[in-house]
């Protein structure tokens, strides 16, 4: 086990920075997963950990010991990609045992670490059988046990899970997390999934066009967004955000208004010559006006699609004079018709105000 520190990594290709000027550590044990769009540079980022890749500046530490110029094989880093290979010849038990066999490892103790691994995963059935006999979701689990079981310095994981179904998806995710929380190997997860990145995270690096957006616990970079672009990528339904206009008192969002609280307000106004984005949550959009409307925006919208989705029912609507829909989270007992105008209370200790031109959360502070 052991710590991972990259420190001002930037990786060119070509006149591109794939990789910006990135900078950060994870302590021994903890589990980073790394998030963003296609693009952004968690692929290359992994393969520079694990020495698959150089970096064009910057010092990459595992263990505090420098391993910029440490061969991959020597670096003691496990990966597991979306396409992983298995032997074909071979059985899941010698699968699982091979790099133990390579590392001369004591025939007794690939067969205790083999079995241990093997039941973690619940694989523990299929140690006979040959790669070709196990379903997708078999084999992406003897991936991971092959890269786990020797125990190494650090776990990277490339969107590991992305080629299951969504039902697998989910129990391989859990199995993922048990192991972790047993074993407690450094481990970086690549996905763009944010499900498997708020569930898996011990913290979450938001990435967009090689550069770091935030880091951050799950539930920090849900709820204080640095950015609109963390704020829309974390989170389903994705969050609302819409522009808005500060007349000095509110915010004017197409032909309606939404009062500003004294904070807002006291922390908008000497900067009111900006544009500003809107952000919510569709979960703080209540549909029922509440008792003390104090902290409340109320809104009319007009409901275009409704989607059930058995716990909950999604409603889109929009707003007068603004494009686009404005998502809703509602109890699946809410039916609302197609077409029908709808109050809906904007709770403003949840509103999220951006910076139009930077993105840049300007509110909460
Ligand atoms: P995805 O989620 O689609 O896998 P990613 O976030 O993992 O994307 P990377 O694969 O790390 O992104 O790529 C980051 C950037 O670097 C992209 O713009 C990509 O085109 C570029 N890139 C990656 N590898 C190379 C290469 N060998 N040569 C040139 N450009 C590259």
């Amino acid at each position: 086990m052991s710590n991972v520190c990259l420190e001002n990594i930037t990786r060119r290709f070509g006149n591109v920075n794939a990789i910006d000027d990135i900078s950060f550590t994870i302590p021994d044990g903890e589990f980073w997963v790394l998030v963003g769009p296609s693009g952004c540079g968690k692929s290359t980022i992994m393969r520079m950990i694990a020495g698959l890749e150089t970096a064009t500046s910057g010092n990459i530490y595992i263990d505090d010991f420098l391993v910029n110029d440490v061969p991959a094989r020597a670096r003691d880093v496990a990966m597991v990609f979306q396409n992983y290979a298995l032997y074909p010849h071979m059985t899941v038990a010698e699968n699982l045992a091979f790099g133990l066999q390579m590392r001369k490892v004591d025939r007794e103790i690939i067969k205790n670490q083999v079995d241990w691994v093997a039941k973690s995963l619940n694989i523990f059935h299929l140690l006979n059988r040959k790669p070709k006999q196990l379903s997708g979701g078999q084999q992406q689990r003897v991936a991971l046990g092959r890269a786990i079981v020797r125990k190494p310095k650090v776990f990277l994981l490339d969107e590991p899970l992305s080629n299951l179904d969504a039902q697998l998806r989910d129990d391989t995710r859990a199995e993922l997390k048990e192991l972790h929380q047993k074993v407690g190997i450094t481990t970086i997860y690549v996905t763009h999934d944010q499900v498997e990145a708020m569930t898996l995270a011990d913290k979450i690096v938001v990435l967009n066009g090689g550069k770091i957006q935030q880091v951050g616990e799950p539930q920090v970079i849900y709820n204080r967004p640095a950015n609109r672009m963390v704020a829309e990528f974390i989170g389903n339904p994705s969050v609302n955000v819409f522009a808005a206009v500060f007349d000095g008192v509110d915010f004017e969002v197409g032909e309606q208004k939404i009062k500003c609280s004294t904070a807002i307000r006291e922390q908008i106004k000497p900067i009111s010559a900006q544009g500003f984005d809107l952000g919510i949550r569709p979960e703080f959009i209540h549909i029922i006006a509440p008792e003390n409307k104090e902290n409340f925006a109320e809104l009319k919208v007009l409901v275009k699609v409704v989607e059930p989705l058995g716990r909950e029912t999604v409603v889109r609507a929009s707003l007068p004079g603004v494009e686009g829909f404005l998502s809703l989270l509602l109890s699946a007992s809410f039916r609302p018709s197609l077409g029908e105008s709808i109050s809906v209370f904007l709770d403003l200790n949840q509103l999220f105000i951006f910076d139009a031109s930077t993105g840049e959360r300007l509110f909460p502070v």
